[in-house]
């Protein structure tokens, strides 16, 4: 088993061999993921030396202080957090072998298409059809909600393939193609004015079959293990103190002593508090990750940071007052990554709305919870042995 000390020496090799100031940054990141370096707790030969995940910091820290560049993780989160650990336990090698490097270097970025006008909350209910056309699978529906989509050269996708079959079982995952000219991608506004996300339209899009992911009518289980990394992808990234959004909040109540009152001071006390509690939950939630694979507590995580995310931000506008409601930029942006805390106050208070939404609605997670975490009753769910087909729409 590689331990820290041999993950030192291979960073020194790897540093020695591209010295990070005279190395093109695309060349530095393809060395480092040949070199087992990229996630070390990846198999060897995808990036990873099969070394326990606690000792990553032992090389992102060294690299850091060499002036190594990174792989940008805000602007492939999806790719990061979503699709890789789902490559990794359902593709075959092949897939493996094409998809993992450029994901992780970021010269190839990834989206999500699950969610479907007529299904969110509820996914297992979506109506994208795949049919099986010789070596191919041909594809027709619409997505909604797609981040990235406009950036994106690849796409994890979940189609119907079986309309005869109870939803959750006549489901089918697949990587899909963004270039494919039946792919049509187009933006949607939202309340900050940029458009992160899109509607995108499939139409007769043809998908080989050798990029299906897990079995036929297996994509319901193939898409848990993406869900479940996403919620902690979204809310469980690990932060210094005063890290997340409490820290701007907190920074102007120290610079701007004429703002603060009583009352203000109260909340920002409890829910400085309360982001701490948040952000040493997470530490632990990052080191049981380190041993195994997120389950439902990820959604217990992603719960509290919504709901942080929209008081902190709420408090931080009314602190300003009139000053919080100015707005720098309503132009419609595409912006290449989403930085929750980035931007002035106006924006962080309109961003974290959707913070409850995407990922998962707060009131989906806390049925999760209930349910998985704490082993309550079960919602009715009276159309889980129905047909796909036969379901009221
Ligand atoms: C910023 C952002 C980015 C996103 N990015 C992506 C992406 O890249 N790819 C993608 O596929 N999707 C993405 N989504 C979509 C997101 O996953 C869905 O919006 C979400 O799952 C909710 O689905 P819906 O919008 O259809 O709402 P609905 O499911 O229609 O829900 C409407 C309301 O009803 C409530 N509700 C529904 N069912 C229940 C229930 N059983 N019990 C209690 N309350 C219930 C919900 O909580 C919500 O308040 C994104 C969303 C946002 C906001």
């Amino acid at each position: 088993m590689t331990d820290a000390a041999e993950l030192r020496q291979r960073t020194r090799d790897l540093l020695a061999a591209h010295p990070p100031a005279s190395t093109d940054r695309l060349d530095f990141l393809r060395a480092r993921f040949d070199a087992g370096l990229a996630w070390v707790h990846f198999p060897e030969g995808l990036g990873g030396l099969g070394a326990p995940r606690t000792l990553q910091p032992v090389v992102d820290t060294a690299l850091a202080a060499a002036g190594a560049p990174d792989n940008d993780p805000r602007r492939i989160g999806i790719g990061l957090g979503m699709a890789a650990p789902t490559l990794l336990k359902y593709g075959t090698d092949e897939q493996k072998q094409r998809f993992l490097r450029p994901l992780w270097t970021g010269e190839e970025v990834w989206c999500q298409l699950f969610s479907e006008p007529g299904a969110g909350s509820d996914l297992a209910a979506l109506g994208t059809r795949a049919v099986r056309d010789g070596d191919d699978w041909v594809v027709d529906g619409q997505k909604v909600w797609t981040s990235s989509a406009h950036l994106a050269r690849w796409a994890i996708l979940i189609a119907r393939t079986d309309p005869d079959l109870p939803k959750h079982r006549g489901i089918t995952y697949f990587v899909c193609d963004m270039t494919d000219p039946g792919v049509e991608v187009r933006p949607l506004r939202q309340i900050t004015g940029e458009a992160e996300f899109n509607e995108v339209f499939l139409t007769g899009v043809r998908i080989p079959d050798t990029r299906r992911l897990g079995e036929v009518g297996d994509g319901w289980r193939v898409a848990q293990t993406t869900l479940n990394n996403e919620r902690v992808a979204i809310g469980g990234r690990r932060l210094p103190r005063e890290g997340g959004m409490i820290g701007p909040v907190a920074r102007t109540w120290r610079e701007r002593p004429e703002l603060r009152t009583h009352d203000l001071h109260q909340r920002l006390l409890t829910l400085w508090v309360e982001a701490e509690v948040a952000r040493l939950t997470g530490e632990r939630l990052g080191q049981q990750l380190a041993v195994g694979h997120p389950g439902p507590e990820g959604a217990g995580m992603k719960l509290a940071f919504a709901r942080l995310n929209q008081e902190i931000s709420g408090l931080e506008v009314d602190l300003l007052g009139e000053e919080g409601l100015l707005y720098d930029d309503w132009t419609m942006r595409r912006p290449e990554l989403v930085d929750f805390t980035g931007r002035e106050a106006g924006y962080r208070y309109l961003r974290s709305k959707g913070n409850s939404i995407e990922g998962g609605t707060s009131e989906i997670l806390l049925n999760i919870v209930a349910e998985r975490v704490l082993g309550l009753p079960a919602e009715p769910r009276t159309d889980k042995d129905v047909a796909w087909k036969d379901l009221a729409r």
